[in-house]
């Protein structure tokens, strides 16, 4: 047995695609926020997090391109070593503003802030509970810790409070995570309940807001916000790859121990900070974000109009319109035909398929923004029709 032996595995998951490979979709080139050419044909992009048109916002272009000028391309260096930069410092100063917390800290990446804060927070004999739902960053970094991990079912605050229970002493040693907005689905943790149960147990509370800071809340700080839990919350971690349309990751506290964070978090140590570029167009995006709370009211009522357009086809959604939906196909096989029909018709969206779903769903996930047009919605909910209507044919 070779090390190359188990790539067989790998092999086969890919030969039962088919020739339909949806990992290998190749933007040829950017057209908007929202369009671009893929297989030589300009698409709708409706599977993407732009979440608030950010990547081609000109503010944010200029910001970069003045950075890359002055500051040059890149760090070369961690932040603990060369790679902190003044424009760290004052983003993290401005995240903690927006969120009127005390503490930030800025990651290269939002992958990097869950490996960072996990590994600074949790070790051997401390326990991790993970919603069942929540990212692969968080179990990746959970699993990182060495601490016990286990997980409770989906935005339930009673199994979460039975679960902690069974913990006894443990449950204080314990950091519950969850998400804002959960990435597939769309739909809202229960945070307020969530934040109550967690502490009853003595227990800390980190909400990974990934796909919701600058989306949710009139101040775009999120479901804490929405779910006034931003005084009681221990941690919120972000990624800005999303509404902030950059790359990089966040977390912010009321916590005093998040500075000493940097002392102890190999994931922050051991790796580049984010590029003088890259951090110019985020505090630049972070500007918009808070100054312009008009951009999401506009998202909202797009996203309205999405799930209205959806319910009408007959599918489930989501009470609260959040950008993001998702639709149930019967079988792996009918999910990738409709994936790949929509991409023939000038849609992208993306494919969700088990293991990796939850209920080892076929899924085809959609998502939208705010620089997308009502145009735009109703395209992808007649296109969509007409592909799910053919299907079942
Ligand atoms: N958390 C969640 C909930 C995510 O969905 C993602 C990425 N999709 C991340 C963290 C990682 O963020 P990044 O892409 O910035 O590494």
């Amino acid at each position: 047995m070779s090390l190359l032996d188990k790539f067989d595995e790998v092999r086969a998951t890919r030969e039962s695609l088919g020739p339909i490979d949806p990992t290998r979709v190749v933007v040829e080139r950017m057209l908007s926020a929202t369009r671009a050419m893929i297989r030589g044909r300009e698409t709708l992009l409706a599977g993407t997090n732009n979440y608030m048109g950010m990547t081609m916002e000109p503010s944010a272009i200029a910001a970069g391109q003045q950075a890359l000028s002055v500051a040059g391309t890149g760090t070369t260096g961690s932040r603990m070593a060369n790679g902190t930069h003044e424009a760290h410092r004052l983003l993290e100063a401005e995240l903690a503003a927006f969120y009127g917390y005390p503490y930030a800290m800025v990651f290269t990446t939002g992958y990097a802030a869950n490996l960072g804060v996990l590994a600074a927070l949790v070790g051997p004999g401390d326990a991790v509970m993970l919603d069942a739902h929540a990212h692969a960053s968080l179990h990746d970094g959970a699993r990182m810790t060495r601490a016990d991990v286990y997980t409770f079912r989906h935005n339930d605050p009673e199994n979460l409070n039975a679960r902690l229970r069974r913990l006894g002493e443990q449950a204080k040693r314990t950091l519950v995570i969850v998400e804002g907005l959960y990435s597939v689905t769309g739909d809202l943790a229960p945070l307020a309940a969530i934040t109550e149960v967690t502490h009853q147990h003595g227990a800390l509370l980190l909400v990974d807001e990934a796909h919701s800071v600058g989306v949710i809340g009139e101040g775009g700080r999120g479901v804490v916000e929405v779910e006034g839990v931003l005084d009681s919350v221990d941690f919120v971690v972000g990624t800005f790859s999303k509404a902030f349309g950059t790359t990089g990751g966040f977390c912010v506290s009321r916590h005093a121990e998040l500075n000493l964070f940097s002392y102890c978090s190999r994931p922050y140590m051991f790796t580049a900070s984010p590029s003088p570029a890259t951090v110019a167009s985020t505090r630049a995006a972070l500007r918009l974000l808070r100054d312009e709370p008009e951009r999401r009211v506009r998202l909202t009522k797009l996203c309205a109009r999405l799930l209205s357009g959806l319910r009408q086809l007959g599918l489930s959604v989501n009470d609260m319109p959040t950008p993001v939906a998702c639709v149930e196909l019967p079988t792996r096989e009918k999910a990738l035909a409709a994936w790949n029909a929509l991409l023939e018709q000038g849609v992208y969206v993306n494919i969700m398929l088990p293991p990796a779903t939850p209920g080892n769903a076929s899924l085809l996930r959609l998502s939208i923004g705010a620089a997308h047009t009502e145009r735009d919605v109703d395209e992808l909910v007649t296109k969509l029709g007409a592909v799910l209507a053919d299907l079942n044919a």
